[in-house]
């Protein structure tokens, strides 16, 4: 007997799991997790991950909910529970007049995954919000708090894809929101708004309305939102790109190198609306690849092999995936295998 994980991850492909648990609480967890064997895998919406086929094991899905509120002169600070759904959340805080969050609405997902990637949008990251994590040993059942500093956040990055991958649990978030609020207008159409008039409520409409326009809704075709990360390349490698590109949408980092959009560079490649099998590049964002027709996840693995393959025959830059790859028996290296032999 096996359970289906179409409505439990964002691109509906049609793969199965030994079995699904919704998880509710965290005593569940540990005592769910300890009696079923490798490979077992923990799951909040299912928006940042591809089955490459089905998963022979147990999913284990958290919908551990609860949030608590408190305060001081400056700051609100909020501890919110791993299986809260994001966009939900930073819904609410705005209802209670809590400002700091509204860039990063409708993003699909949970709160407890939102420190792995340290997801961004329209120049904000949860590491300029999150206080602590805290983290579920899930092979002895204790538990353990993270600082920022010690969560190591970096662009699409931190300790939970490294040290803190395999048997751990992020259960809660804790978030540190200044009450003298700033807002940031610097990203796309948020520029428009005067800083001094502007309220939190406007941000989040705007984020919505301009995420709703530009990326496919998953529910119509599946995705799993940018497939890759923006590369960051040498200044001098940069100029020569220029030279050839004079219009190339480019980002200077504090260390000198330069981070180019890798939906510009697909975009260049022509490759808007190229498929393979059920898989597609979708029409209007190049960076997200959609299940556009009953697609397998090797479909869109070869496609992503081959959109990978043109850019870096076109730039000379390597893109690698920002989405995790599940195999039937555990986590497999992304960016191995969209690896191109050219
Ligand atoms: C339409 C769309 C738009 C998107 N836009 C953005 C965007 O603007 N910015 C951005 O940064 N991301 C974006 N994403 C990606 C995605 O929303 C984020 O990566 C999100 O944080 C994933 O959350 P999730 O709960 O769905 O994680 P899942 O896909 O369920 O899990 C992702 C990984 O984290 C692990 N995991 C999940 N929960 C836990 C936990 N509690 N403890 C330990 N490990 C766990 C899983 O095992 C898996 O390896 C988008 C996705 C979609 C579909």
């Amino acid at each position: 007997m096996t359970q289906n994980l179409i409505s439990f991850h964002t691109f509906h492909l049609d793969v199965t799991a030994t079995q699904i648990i919704e998880i509710t609480s965290i005593e569940q967890l540990i005592n769910e997790w300890q009696k079923y064997p490798q490979p077992k895998l923990l799951l909040g919406q299912g928006s940042n991950i591809l089955f490459l086929d089905n998963f022979d094991g147990t999913v284990f899905i958290n919908r551990i909910k609860g949030i608590t509120h408190q305060q001081d002169e400056h700051f609100h600070y909020l501890k919110v529970q791993g299986g809260e759904n994001w966009h939900q959340f930073v819904k609410w805080t705005l209802e209670k007049n809590i400002a700091g969050l509204e860039n990063l609405a409708l993003i699909p997902g949970c709160v407890g995954s939102s420190p792995i990637q340290n997801i961004g949008a329209y120049g904000v990251e949860i590491e300029q919000v999150c206080d602590y994590v805290e983290v579920l040993d899930l092979t002895t059942g204790k538990q353990f708090c993270l600082t920022k500093e010690e969560c190591q956040f970096g662009y699409r990055e931190s300790i939970f894809k490294h040290k803190y991958k395999d048997n751990y649990a992020i259960i809660s978030v804790g978030f540190k929101l200044a009450k003298a609020w700033q807002p940031k207008l610097a990203y796309g159409s948020l520029s428009q708004f005067d800083p001094q008039t502007v309220t939190p409520q406007q941000i989040f409409d705007e984020v919505c309305k301009v995420r709703a326009e530009k990326l496919p809704n998953p529910d119509e075709f599946g995705n799993a939102g940018s497939f890759f990360k923006n590369p960051v390349v040498d200044f001098a490698k940069f100029e020569k790109i220029q030279t050839a590109y004079p219009a190339i949408p480019h980002y200077l980092q504090s260390d000198g190198k330069v981070k180019l959009p890798a939906g510009w560079l697909i975009d260049q490649c022509q490759l808007k609306g190229f498929k393979i099998g059920g898989a597609m590049v979708h029409l209007k964002q190049a960076l997200v690849l959609i299940n556009h027709h009953n697609a397998t996840g090797q479909d869109i693995l070869n496609l992503a092999k081959e959109v990978r393959k043109q850019v870096y025959q076109k730039f000379n830059i390597e893109i690698t995936p920002e989405v995790r790859f599940m195999g039937n028996n555990g986590e497999v290296n992304s960016e191995e295998v969209t690896q191109c032999t050219i």
